[in-house]
């Protein structure tokens, strides 16, 4: 299976320009699971740009768009 990581790229959000997994979703979820995070793209554009990819930032902010 080759990495579509072109096709990713156009559906990811991040803006942590410092990051070489941009569009490598298997690695980028990969890292992020091992830090007890969730990446980017689980976030609206207003928390992503706060670098915090906590799971509870997750679940706070799906808390307030009810
Ligand atoms: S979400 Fe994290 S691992 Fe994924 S591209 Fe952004 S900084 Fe890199």
């Amino acid at each position: 299976m080759e990495c579509r990581q072109e096709a990713n790229l156009a559906h990811c959000n991040c803006t942590y320009t410092g990051c070489a997994y941009h569009g490598q979703c298997c690695r980028c979820i990969a890292q992020h699971r091992k830090a007890g995070e969730l990446p980017a793209c689980y976030f609206p554009p207003e928390v992503e740009r706060t670098y915090d990819r906590s799971i509870a930032r997750f679940i706070q902010t799906r808390r307030s768009e009810r």
